[in-house]
């Protein structure tokens, strides 16, 4: 079982790792088809984490991927899916979520990310977040899909219109 879990876990953050996502994303493309139900797809991307290595060190830019994992972990249901596709970049797999709902869930997450910085030895380490997210329609690529939620979490960076960010 231990062995399993490495395989698809990253071992920083006990978030899935991109395997296990793009596994995922097929089969719920495929329930999603049959059943009608919306599916959304998310991603989420640290605001200006390099400099956090380069004032703070490596390990506390380390501790700051698990702080804001369980962040977000906690504004999650049951069959929502937290994978780390990057080296501060996430994506969440959103099962019978259209992007009405799943647009107040990265606001939620947003803002308890931004509400709760990184306890550090001298002062907390403020955090913030962008995320972009795309519904998936039938018979979309899965490279495709999420090529458009990347290209909506590059919009929120960008700080381009609500709407158009898709937040
Ligand atoms: P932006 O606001 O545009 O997202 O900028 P950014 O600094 O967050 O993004 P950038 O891509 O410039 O830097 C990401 C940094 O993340 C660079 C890399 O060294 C660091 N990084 C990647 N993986 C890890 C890791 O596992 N641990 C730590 N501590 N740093 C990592
Ligand atoms: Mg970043
Ligand atoms: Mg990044």
């Amino acid at each position: 079982v231990a062995l399993q879990e490495q395989a698809i876990r990253d071992s920083l953050t006990g978030c899935f790792n991109r395997r296990r996502l793009d596994e995922a994303m097929n089969a719920e493309l495929a329930r999603s088809a049959r059943s009608g139900h919306p599916l959304a797809l998310a991603m989420l991307d640290l605001d200006h984490f390099k400099a956090v290595n380069d004032r703070h060190g490596h390990g506390v830019g380390d501790a700051m991927l698990a702080h804001v994992t369980g962040i977000i972990r906690n504004q999650l249901r049951e069959p929502d899916l937290l994978a780390r596709v990057g080296g501060e970049e996430f994506a969440l797999l959103l099962p019978d979520t259209g992007e009405r709902e799943a647009v107040p869930l990265l606001e939620r997450i947003r803002r308890k990310v931004e509400e709760t910085p990184l306890p550090h030895a001298d002062a907390p380490i403020p955090m913030t977040v962008s995320a972009g997210v795309a519904e998936a329609r039938p018979d979309i690529e899965p490279g495709r899909w999420m090529h458009e939620a990347d290209a909506a979490l590059y919009m929120a960076k960008d700080g381009r219109t609500a709407l158009d960010a898709g937040l």
